[in-house]
């Protein structure tokens, strides 16, 4: 086992809350903020889910979360740790360990398996890896999957799976090893409303058995009352570049 890991920039503090952010400004275009958050705390356990309309800039601030993006100014902590005074290289370190990242897209690996795709974390990242404090990374995987309704399709190449099914993939990869912090992009833009609410009670489920925080982003607004918490952007981003977007 590496102990690259065990960097202090790695480290995450047990009583800090899951995200802090205070006074983070980030700009892609000098001048011009797309994210100006005064203050923004979510706690430890919390579903939280987060709506704007397009352009409102809730990509950008799931990049700054998962320290994809840096802050120009201001304090980003996650789970303790100010990403904003970590190296990229550190940030991606601190990602791969402590985050779970569903994407938009899924991104999945289309010429692995279900299997490979759920334990990729795991397979990439030594500090995700003894996250499972010793636990077989198969059984694992396996035990997310059949949580997920997936376990079926476990050897299947994932390009032969259904949308629903892809999305599902994308959780439990997310979930393997039991990451402090689950972010999701609009993962249900592409399921109809039933499945939205079978994939929001699974996901809430595997948070739950996980004890992961969960931010959740969205602009379907049908989907806040199943949250502990919502979120809107528009409220809390003070960016002066996010009116001048048409929706
Ligand atoms: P949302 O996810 O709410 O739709 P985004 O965070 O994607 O919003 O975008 C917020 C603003 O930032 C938009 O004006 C968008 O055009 C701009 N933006 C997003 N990504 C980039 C980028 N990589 N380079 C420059 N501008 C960007
Ligand atoms: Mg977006």
């Amino acid at each position: 086992m590496s102990l690259s890991h065990t960097a202090p920039a790695a480290a995450s503090t047990a009583s800090a809350p899951a995200v802090e952010l205070q006074g983070a400004r980030f700009a892609y275009r000098a001048g011009r903020d797309v994210v100006a958050i005064e203050s923004l705390v979510i706690p430890r356990g919390e579903t939280v889910f987060l709506h704007g309309p397009s352009g409102s800039g809730k990509t950008t601030l799931l990049g700054l979360l998962a320290g994809v993006l840096k802050a120009d100014q201001g304090a980003v902590r996650i789970l303790g740790t100010d990403l904003t005074r970590l190296s990229s290289g550190e940030r991606d370190a601190f990602r791969a360990q402590h985050l779970g990242y569903v994407f938009q897209q899924f991104n999945l690996i289309p010429y692995l398996s279900v299997r490979e795709n759920i334990l990729l974390p795991v397979r990439l990242d030594a500090g995700r890896r003894a996250r499972l404090q010793g636990a077989d990374p198969l059984r694992a995987a396996d035990t997310l999957a059949a949580d997920l309704d997936i376990a079926g399709a476990l050897e299947s190449p994932v390009t032969e799976l259904s949308v629903g099914q892809q999305q599902r993939v994308a959780v439990a990869r997310a979930l393997i090893a039991s990451p402090e912090l689950v972010i999701c992009d609009e993962p249900t833009s592409a399921l109809d409303s039933d499945r939205r609410e079978r994939f929001l009670q699974l996901l809430f489920k595997s948070c739950a058995k996980a004890g992961a925080t969960l931010v959740f982003v969205s602009h379907d607004m049908s989907l806040q009352p199943l949250f502990a918490r919502a979120v809107s952007l528009p409220e809390v981003n003070r960016a002066s570049a996010v009116h001048l977007v048409e929706n």
